[in-house]
């Protein structure tokens, strides 16, 4: 598998987008959500780069892909549901993709009571984007192909790998959920 980008890289820019929290965030309730699975490894990184004081949550969410629907509904699980009820919200994800799980999340914290929600991801694909809302803080931003590593899976493999790798060319990707 091709390194696309490099532990060292990545690590160095995790630093960078923690100062920028820090500087973004000062003085605020701050609530990190991370989206269940992918973003585990960003998650334990980066708010161990982050000095504010602030919380974690958990959300896991995927699309459902219904017969009569082009695109999935997300289905929401509330039994992890964290309370933001008065909290100011960075919603962490993996990978912005076609933006649909960013886009559909941020308004159901707000009606849960979050004072603001804004996304971050290390990763922004390129040329596939589907929705009006842009991700306030991006890691990286790659071309068009399927990446493992750092959290990502192709099929629940690969999550472990300290680097973001092309998988390699052949093997179908699914791109629906997780
Ligand atoms: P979106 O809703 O933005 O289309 O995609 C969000 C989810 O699709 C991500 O959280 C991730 O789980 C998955 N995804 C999209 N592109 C990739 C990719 O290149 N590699 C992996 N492993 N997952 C991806
Ligand atoms: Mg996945
Ligand atoms: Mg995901």
């Amino acid at each position: 598998m091709e390194v696309l980008i490099s532990e060292e890289k990545i690590l160095a820019r995790v630093g960078e987008l923690g100062r920028q929290i820090d500087a973004d965030y000062q003085g605020l309730p701050l609530t990190i959500v991370a989206v269940l699975t992918g973003s585990l490894i960003l998650l334990a990184d980066l708010i161990r780069r982050i000095h504010l004081p602030h919380r974690v949550g958990l959300v896991q969410a995927s699309s459902y892909k219904g017969a009569t629907t082009e695109r999935g509904t997300l289905l929401i699980n509330e039994a992890l549901a964290p309370d933001v009820g008065g909290r100011h919200v960075l919603l962490l994800d993996d990978i912005f993709d076609t933006g649909h799980t960013l886009s559909a999340l941020a308004p159901h914290l707000l009606d849960r009571g979050a004072l603001s929600v804004r996304t971050a991801v290390l990763l922004r694909k390129l040329g596939r984007q589907e929705v009006a809302m842009e991700p306030d803080y991006v890691g990286f931003e790659i071309p068009d192909a399927f990446v493992v590593g750092y959290g990502l899976d192709y099929d629940d493999d690969y999550r472990h790998l300290p680097h973001i790798a092309v998988l390699d060319p052949g093997r179908a990707a699914p791109r629906s959920e997780g």
